[in-house]
């Protein structure tokens, strides 16, 4: 049979459908599930038969969201987790041992710097990171005992990319589990797997869901990875709630559908705010003053749904604007069909150092709008409005 397409798949990959012969798939809202027989019970935990035993193993709703997401990333199997956070510890905790080492490209999600340095090191576990704009160093900065290469791309919030390729290459010449965080781009957008990674994350709470209703995560990968996380979730339980699964697996039908309309308002923004008086400078991966276009352009399939950017005068001015927006939301998420507006610097990324977040571009005046659904007329006549206020 003719291989189907993503967003065909997005949609059609379901759970077989039951005696009701119900066409959406239904809620498995259960935490253990029957056995027939005491003989059924035996083999089922033997796992000589496939089959679900208890949620915090596996339910049909979190399957169903694991498969579309493999489907989607090109992806052998995958775990879902409570959190993007979960998924970001479970992966690094359950493939790493004490005295192991973790190359990472510095510009990472906040939580994930203090999974890195804080958390993970007092059981003997370190890490180094390596600038995203100085590539021709990271392989200098592999010890013998590094095991994994980590990065996101693009960033949070700065938005610098890494050459997916060339990063695979470097894994792979050294034996290092590469994995990636894929939540910015989704699968719509960039697909890590093509390019030799082996352990894909995602917050499913951001573009996943969409909608900004539920918080969750996934791993997805290489089988042989993929096995040693499971072990991992089902024993110490960063299970997802079947009802958020269930919530994700609706949303990734509409995901491509959504991700172009992000992408749709995010280009009109960057474009309105890279000719303003006011500001100083925009970074948004498709946008021509982005220094990185071109690879954006190779890996990507367009620049994604937040845009960044730096306004005149500093904090005191991010500050006015942020409180001058009438209908963008102040919050900390994106993701969203609701535009968001960000101040990364005191939020997100307030417990880094001031060095720290220089070195990511993470100035006082930088703010970040994460771009929703609404009438792109709208989003810019409030963006308007409070740069003048
Ligand atoms: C939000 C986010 C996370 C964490 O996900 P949660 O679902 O909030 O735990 C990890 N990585 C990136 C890039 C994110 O944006």
């Amino acid at each position: 049979m003719k291989k189907k397409k993503f967003e065909t798949n997005a949609i059609r990959i379901q759970t077989p459908t039951t005696d009701e012969r119900e066409h959406s798939t239904p809620l498995y809202m259960t935490s253990s599930f029957v056995f027939d027989s005491a003989e059924q019970a035996r083999a089922l935990f033997a796992r000589e038969v496939e089959g679900n035993v208890y949620s915090r193993y596996s339910n049909p709703n979190t399957d169903e969201f694991i498969s579309k997401i493999c489907s989607m990333e090109g992806a052998e199997s995958g775990v879902a987790t409570s959190s993007g956070m979960a998924a970001v510890f479970s992966s690094l905790a359950s493939l790493l041992d004490q005295g192991d080492h973790i190359l990472a490209a510095r510009s990472l999600f906040g939580s994930t710097h203090q999974i890195l340095s804080q958390i993970l090191p007092r059981w003997g576990i370190n890490f180094t990171y390596a600038d995203v704009y100085d590539t021709g160093s990271w392989e200098s900065l592999i010890q013998d005992n590094t095991r994994v290469l980590f990065l996101e791309t693009p960033s949070n919030p700065g938005l610098d990319l890494i050459d997916l390729e060339w990063a695979g290459t470097l894994a792979k010449k050294h034996g290092l589990i590469y994995m990636v965080d894929n939540c910015f781009a989704t699968p719509y957008l960039q697909r890590p797997m093509e390019y030799g990674c082996d352990v894909i994350i995602h917050s499913a709470t951001k573009f996943i869901d969409g909608q900004g209703r539920a918080i969750g995560g996934i791993i997805a990968g290489k089988e042989r990875y993929i096995e040693e996380v499971a072990f991992f979730t089902r024993n110490t339980g960063p299970a997802l709630s079947p009802f958020n699964a269930w919530l994700f697996s609706k949303s990734l039908e509409t995901l491509s559908v959504r991700m172009d309309r992000h992408c749709d308002n995010a280009e009109t923004l960057a474009d309105y705010l890279a000719d303003h008086p006011k500001v100083n400078r925009v970074k948004y991966p498709f946008h021509k003053d982005h220094p990185q276009l071109e690879l954006a352009k190779k890996q990507m399939k367009r620049g994604g749904g937040v845009v960044c950017f730096e306004i005149q005068g500093g904090y005191d001015k991010a500050k006015n604007f942020i409180d001058k927006t009438k209908m963008l939301s102040r919050s900390a998420n994106l993701g969203d069909t609701r535009s968001i507006v960000t101040h990364p610097a005191s939020t997100t990324h307030s417990k880094l150092t001031d060095e720290e977040r220089q070195a990511v571009g993470i100035t006082p005046g930088l703010i970040r709008i994460a771009v929703g659904l609404e009438a792109a007329e709208d989003i810019l006549t409030d963006v308007e409005q409070a740069l003048k206020a």
